[in-house]
């Protein structure tokens, strides 16, 4: 894939682990591993890992959109996550795209749909403004591959944006994955923060 503008993010590179921490353990049975995939990415999103699935707590919001620190609304997404990190010791967060996302396909498609929750207007002002004004050569297949992995990215600065998160990850004792999942073969890309793209694992 195109590599990604890696100006758009900041990101330390410490804080994020490789696909072989990830697997490292993928015997374990220990609830350790949140995943924030699509509402729009089907049953048991956690099935694309090697790992087993009693490893995984899993919360499906659409295009896996996680609110920022200070957009706080009662029972939303941040709810769930707040519940897993206290319930279980939470060593990896994966946040999960996926290339045949019928979520933002809809919003790109849509407009001016109702967007009673605010989620599509904040993908409009970050995602896709910083694509546009990025990528504004891509094709329209290549524009929907970078908009799908930005959008992932852009979800994990929001979750790192949490005082909570920033927390374990000054501790050392979280790692940050960003994985874009292709529906058509299963095969799941890493986001790799040095180089500034995702990779296959
Ligand atoms: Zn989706």
């Amino acid at each position: 894939m195109n590599k990604l503008d890696s100006s758009l993010h900041r990101f330390p590179v410490k804080h994020f682990g490789t696909a072989s921490d990830f697997l490292l353990s993928a015997e374990s049975e220990e609830r350790d591993t949140l995943m924030i995939a699509c509402a729009d990415q089907g049953g048991a999103p956690d099935r694309v890992s090697f790992a087993k699935s009693g490893r995984f707590f899993v919360v499906q919001h659409l295009a896996s959109s996680i609110r920022p620190a200070g957009d706080r609304d009662e029972n939303s997404e941040i709810s769930d996550i707040e519940f897993a990190f206290s319930k279980y010791k939470i060593k990896h967060v994966i946040i999960c795209g996926h290339t045949g996302c019928g979520v933002i396909r809809n919003w790109l498609l849509y407009p001016d749909a109702p967007d009673v929750s605010g989620i599509r207007a904040r993908f409009e002002q970050t995602t896709l403004e910083a694509v546009n004004q990025a990528y504004p050569e891509y094709s329209a297949e290549d524009r929907i591959e970078a908009l799908i992995c930005e959008h992932t990215l852009f979800q994990l600065e929001h979750l790192c944006s949490h005082a909570f998160i920033r927390n374990k990850l000054e501790a050392g004792t979280l790692q940050l994955h960003a994985w874009v999942v292709n529906d058509n073969t299963a095969r799941v890309r890493s986001y790799d923060p040095a180089r500034g793209c995702f990779a296959i694992i």
